[in-house]
């Protein structure tokens, strides 16, 4: 069975196909000055859905008309985007009378990592718009603490944003930060298993620093606090693995800090290459693939802006 997946909920238009293997895996990324503007994103993406669909298709060695089953991210996301992939994938199903599966994204990104080698882990899901750290447990994924404003690739990027960094700045940010050991204090906010990065962003813009020191600052702050709630959540929750995924995870010092609190309770770290842990179309297309073989059918497709991990019924 050959899946065909569409991620369109932010930045990226991705397609990746998925036959119990990945088949191909392509992507057009939104860039610019400042942060994401909703209406020209998804006018990119309409811009690129056909070149990404043809890059994919040839990748995996096959034709529209061999594919088995389309999947789109239904949420959560951006409006104007989300409706772009859904489009897509609605037109291409009505085309092709093949049945679509729409996938939450959130829950996309830990099947990657699960893909990629866990069982059952602590997930770190650690992205643009999101921040949780969730555990399985009687059919869904349970939030054991999350962000109480804004995700941590958000704060970086508003972060960024004041150092004129450009969209996105996870990674400038990352690469500035190796050249400081320079520590500016800056609010630590964990709120019970609860983060908060909001006033961590407006408290940098008034220190008067070199950027590479306040990069530094802001990275071990921000990640500190994300490390401090998941050691909890792992000594709570005792699982054998901690999972870390998201755009967030492409970051090195993020991955050394966790893999140091896993080892230190005996737990395996894993986390996706970054192909995988960016926003990606494979992603999409493996889980709308294990949604499918395990018979999952669905009422309305409508895209879903808020839709909560937590609220997804994993019965695959
Ligand atoms: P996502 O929402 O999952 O697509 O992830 C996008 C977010 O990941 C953006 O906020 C980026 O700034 C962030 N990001 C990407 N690469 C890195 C990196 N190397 N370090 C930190 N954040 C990153
Ligand atoms: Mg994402």
């Amino acid at each position: 069975m050959i899946c065909l997946g569409i991620e369109s909920t932010a930045h990226t238009f991705g397609i990746g196909v998925f036959d119990g293997k990945p088949l191909a895996n392509k992507m057009a990324s939104y860039k610019s000055q400042g942060g994401i503007h909703p209406r020209e994103a998804s006018q990119y993406m309409a811009l690129h859905a056909t070149g990404v669909m043809k890059d994919a298709i040839k990748e995996a060695g096959i034709s529209l008309s061999d594919v088995d089953v389309f999947a789109f991210s239904q949420g959560p996301g951006l409006g104007p985007c989300l409706r772009v992939g859904a489009s897509v994938a609605k037109a291409l199903s009505k085309y092709y009378e093949k049945p679509l599966v729409g996938v939450n994204h959130c829950i996309a990104h830990i099947e990657a990592g699960k893909y990629f080698g866990a069982k059952d882990p602590l997930v770190i899901y650690a992205s643009g718009a999101n921040t949780q750290i969730l555990g399985f447990a009687g059919g869904r994924y349970r939030i054991y603490g999350e962000t109480l404003d804004i995700g941590i690739g958000n704060a970086l990027d508003s972060f960024g944003r004041q150092l004129g960094l450009g969209f996105p700045a996870g990674p400038a940010i990352e690469r500035l930060a190796l050249k400081s050991d320079s520590y500016y204090a800056l609010p630590y906010s964990v709120k019970g298993m609860d983060l908060s990065f909001s006033g961590i962003v407006t408290a940098a813009s008034k220190i008067k620093a070199k950027r590479e020191a306040l990069c530094h600052s802001f990275q071990e702050t921000v990640f500190g606090m994300l490390v401090e709630v998941s050691e909890r959540a792992l000594a709570h929750a005792k699982k054998k693995e901690v999972m870390l995924v998201g755009g967030v995870a492409q970051n090195k010092r993020l991955r050394t800090m966790l893999s140091a609190m896993a080892r230190s309770h005996g737990a395996k770290f894993i986390s996706p290459r970054n192909e995988y842990n960016a926003d990606n179309g494979l992603m999409i297309a493996l889980t709308g693939w294990k949604m499918h073989n395990a018979g999952v059918r669905q009422d309305s497709l409508k895209i879903r802006q808020k839709w909560r991990t937590d609220e997804v019924d994993v019965s695959w």
